[in-house]
């Protein structure tokens, strides 16, 4: 459709009408008509063009509209649309073959899902049924998904309206030094306390009644809050010591977000069983899935694994992953988001928080970065309490009203935003939506108590 006005009337208008949207009273939101993206940009129906500095939802690796993914997924649609999970098909072979040669370890199989919630509630069955235990363990500063065991995993108040108290999930805190649970000082510090903390939750929950901890590498949405190091390894040691499954969450640090392809390379840690989703094909068809052990593979040898979904391993989405990752090495993407978090969006954001009373304290890697924005840097007091809304919420709203008005669209959640562009954002683009972040933090300033 041509970006008319008129064109514009009847979008929003059908989408009022029938549209129910994630999360959402529905008579309170006014959600943004987009007329077209490509690369880091998205526009609107009136001419306004946004830099997109959240990927969306975290998920647009790649950027939108990559010419060799739209390519792939338009030749995939005249050769083969759809075919059942049963059978052998080239391009599903092919994308958990690549996928496989790059996940850490004897993660070599893989079980593909529409999604990440799927990809967490499979990981959650096969833990249990590979164990025989029940209980799971997750962190309190979380996300997992919004369906059954994802969103009882998941530590952020995304889960009040839908906890099961039956669900057999035990929260504990994870390392978070700048809030620190522990009231450690130190990186060491806080490390050390954090897997203390984990040892005696696994030892008065009864380790012989826990099936799996589940952790995101690095937890995205709840504050990108990187883990000093040792803390992952040491959670391997306690799984190995009780026999409990580690499942690594990578749906939003996997496929290049942190300058790797998975974020667990880094710590050089290999889980048993790690989730992915969106940066596998930057989302542009559904797609999701389950990277499993060789041990845990062998309990569904000769014992037939009870989960599948009509749509596992659709051939659409296999195609967009092939040509995502094919893209993605081709054009040395990962480290380019490697060398954006070093030699750029790093280094700017430390220069913004020196500048900014507004910012407590900035930390990421790659193209994977959190800024904390604080009433006072002293007493740490978020810019809005924990799950704020109404005016409570009002000094983030400001922000984000005046980084949109900027062209710049920011990734928010709770008294923080988020720096996570396209992994291959090139340096001016991430130059110019850092310089259009510096600018709108000045309202944030406002609301300091400086
Ligand atoms: N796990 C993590 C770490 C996520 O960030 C998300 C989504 O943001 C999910 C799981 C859920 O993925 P999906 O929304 O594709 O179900």
């Amino acid at each position: 459709t041509a970006p008319t006005a008129a064109a514009k009337d009847a979008v929003k208008a059908a989408d009022r009408a029938h549209v129910f949207h994630s999360w959402s009273a529905q008579k309170l939101i006014d959600p943004l008509a987009v007329a077209g993206a490509e690369g880091s940009y998205f526009w609107d129906y009136d001419g306004n063009r946004y830099l997109d500095f959240s990927s969306q939802l975290v998920n647009t690796n790649i950027g939108h509209q990559h010419p060799k993914v739209v390519a792939a997924i338009q030749e995939q649609a005249a050769k083969l649309c759809t075919l059942a999970p049963g059978f052998a098909v080239d391009v599903r072979s092919e994308a958990a073959r690549l996928i496989a040669e790059r996940t850490p370890g004897d993660l070599d199989k893989i079980f593909f899902t529409n999604g990440g919630a799927e990809a967490v509630e499979n990981a959650v069955r096969m833990a249990r049924l590979h164990t025989g235990r029940q209980k799971v363990l997750s962190t309190y500063r979380s996300y997992h998904g919004a369906t059954a065991a994802a969103i009882n995993l998941t530590g952020d108040p995304r889960r009040w309206p839908s906890d099961t108290a039956s669900a057999g999930v035990v929260h504990f805190w994870g390392p978070f030094l700048y809030r620190s649970p522990f009231h450690a000082t130190t990186e060491a510090e806080e490390c050390e306390r954090a897997l203390a903390h984990l040892a005696d939750t696994i030892a008065f929950e009864g380790p012989q009644s826990i099936a799996a901890i589940v952790l995101e590498t690095v937890p995205g949405t709840a504050g990108i809050m990187v883990p000093p190091a040792g803390y992952l390894a040491g959670v391997r040691e306690l799984c190995d010591r009780y026999g409990i499954v580690f499942v690594l969450d990578e749906v939003m640090a996997g496929f290049g977000r942190t300058g790797k392809w998975f974020a667990a390379e880094h710590w050089d840690v290999t889980p048993d069983l790690l989730t992915f989703a969106k940066g596998v094909n930057s989302g542009y068809v559904p797609l999701g899935g389950v990277a499993i052990s060789g041990a845990i593979a062998e309990t569904f040898d000769t014992r037939p694994y009870p989960g599948g979904l009509t749509y596992s391993g659709h051939p659409l989405a296999c195609a967009a992953a092939v040509a995502t990752i094919g893209a993605m090495a081709e054009e040395g993407i990962v480290e380019h988001a490697a060398h954006l978090g070093e030699n750029v969006i790093g280094p700017a954001l430390a220069e913004i928080a020196e500048r900014h009373p507004s910012v407590g304290e900035v930390r990421g890697l790659g193209a994977f970065w959190a800024v904390e924005l604080v009433r006072d840097k002293e007493t740490r007091e978020p810019l809005v309490p924990y799950n704020a809304g109404g005016a409570d919420n009002a000094p983030m709203a400001e922000f984000t009203a005046a980084c949109k008005q900027a062209g710049l669209w920011p990734f928010v959640n709770m008294n923080r935003t988020h720096v996570v562009p396209a992994c291959n954002i090139t340096e001016a683009e991430a130059k110019e939506g850092l310089a259009l972040l510096d600018e709108a933090l000045t309202v944030a300033d406002r609301h300091t108590t400086a």
